[in-house]
């Protein structure tokens, strides 16, 4: 029933802690991890003579045995989930991507898109360089390991960044140690923790805590971090005029548990909520949450306008990557599987729907059909974020522009296309006013259509429209 929400690219984990299981701080990592992508996972380990990898297709859980991670042995360990497309699936875009290169073996564990990805891998391909993969996380490790002639892998990663253009949090792997990079924007998140003297570092703070870390610090945009069990050794810092942290981390993407960039997600969402209510406040009877994305939104809601909070659609949290699509006649008769509505609860009430965002509007449709088959006297639908006008190049799968639907309807059209009573979408201004005076350190690109890097391979639409469908991104 979800499917009508922008996807994730992925989630990547590091750690460095010697005389522990690193394979398996990764492997409980990555599970706290798993929100940022279901199609794969995979990890690798060095152990200060080699690396070792084992990935493949689906869930932490169905790619990981006990065996499996009981071969893994090392000091240092990177991995990475990547998030699930509609199309096919592709083994041989899993992550980490290992690689022998002239000065040894290199892994590495890619969050984020390059909107200059397609120029760079056409220059490394006229130049003879061969890909395995189609992501934009080998035109990084193919850059990284040509630029490092000279033995100093740091200064590498910095020729890297000064020609790669878009969002890019890595982890790379040695044999003797990670190197942590966030690009100067600092679109996708990254931080690092402390654990048993030892080094964890993470897309997000949920899974510092999941191994049991204690949060350190966010790893500054632009900067090339050594983590090695020496310590870790910041080599340089990229600047830029500005930062431009992606904003629907906060509304959908990330953990509420998690803290990014000095905000709690869950606490920017309630207050998300709150404003909301200043902005529209129709005559209804309950606040009721789309879960699980539109929950901390609505109990916001509820607490600014004194409105009852009511769960007045349940979930079912067992319904995962291979659920079996109902056939179109049973889909008519009413199979309810995913989502469901709580007849007791909204039936003959003014009813406020509270969701995060809204891409096609299918699914909204139907939740609104659904509430009113429930009995529900009206249906008012709340989105905390604004409309989405404008794809994502940096790394999240917002779909293509033609079937976002606030691209091409006004808002009355909307409201009428999912057949709400109201529809309300919480303006940009509000949205910006919950980050105070950090509101313009965030990308807010897809509700405005001003992107802070340029898109360079933006007239590749062929390249871009496949970037979106094979899961490019990393
Ligand atoms: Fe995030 Fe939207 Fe910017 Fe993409 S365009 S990074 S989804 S805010």
């Amino acid at each position: 029933m979800h499917a009508d929400k922008p996807r994730e690219a992925c989630g990547i984990f590091g750690v460095c802690v010697p005389g522990q299981d690193v394979a398996r701080l990764a492997y409980y990592g990555l599970y706290a991890l798993q929100h940022r992508g279901q199609e794969s996972a995979g990890i690798a380990v060095a152990d200060g003579r080699g690396v070792m990898l084992h990935k493949g297709m689906g869930l932490v859980a169905e790619v990981f045995s006990d065996e499996r991670l009981t071969a893994l042995k090392g000091f240092l360990a990177i991995g990475h989930v990547r998030y699930s497309t509609t199309g096919a699936s592709h083994p041989v875009n899993a992550q980490p991507l290992v690689f022998h290169c002239g000065r040894g073996m290199l892994g590495l564990a890619h969050n984020g898109n390059l909107s200059n990805g397609f120029t760079l891998r056409r220059e490394l391909l006229d130049s003879g360089a061969v890909f395995q993969t189609t992501t934009d996380s080998e035109v990084l490790i193919n850059l990284i390991a040509r630029l490092n002639g000279d033995r100093n892998l740091p200064a590498a990663i910095k020729r890297c960044m000064a020609k790669v253009e878009g969002a890019y949090s890595l982890i790379l792997l040695t044999e003797e140690s990670i190197y942590v990079v966030r690009d100067p924007y600092g679109f996708r998140p990254l931080c690092i923790g402390e654990l048993g003297g030892g080094w964890v570092v993470a897309s997000e703070s949920c899974a510092l805590d999941g191994v049991g870390a204690r949060f350190v610090r966010d790893v500054t945009p632009g900067e090339i971090l050594e983590v090695s069990p020496a310590g870790l050794r910041t080599h340089a810092v990229e600047t830029v005029p500005r930062r431009a942290h992606c904003v629907f981390e906060y509304i959908y993407f990330a953990r509420p548990d998690s803290t990014l960039d000095g905000f709690n997600v869950g606490r920017v969402r309630r207050e998300m909520g709150r404003q909301l209510a200043r902005e529209f406040c129709p005559p209804v009877d309950i606040v009721v949450p789309v879960p699980d994305s539109g929950t901390a939104a609505a109990r916001g809601y509820a607490e600014e306008s004194g409105l009852v909070f009511e769960e007045g659609l349940m979930k079912n949290r067992y319904v995962g990557r291979t659920f079996i699509q109902p056939l179109q006649q049973m889909r008519d008769t009413g199979v309810r599987i995913k989502l469901n509505p709580v007849r007791e609860a909204v039936a003959g009430k003014k009813v406020l729907l509270v969701d995060d965002s809204l891409v096609r509007g299918t699914t909204s449709g139907k939740i609104v059909r659904m509430l009113r088959e429930a009995g529900a006297a009206e249906v008012y639908y709340c989105l905390s974020s604004p409309p989405i006008i404008r794809s994502c190049y940096y790394g999240i799968d917002t779909t293509n522009e033609a079937e976002l639907v606030a691209a091409h309807k006004s808002v009355a059209e909307i409201r009428q296309h999912i057949g709400a009573d109201g529809l309300h979408y919480l303006s940009l201004e509000g949205l910006l006013r919950v980050f105070g005076d950090k509101a313009q350190d965030l990308c807010v690109a897809c509700f405005t259509g001003e992107y802070p890097v340029k898109i360079r391979d933006w007239g590749v639409g062929k390249f871009a429209s496949c970037t979106l469908a094979l899961g490019v991104s990393g």
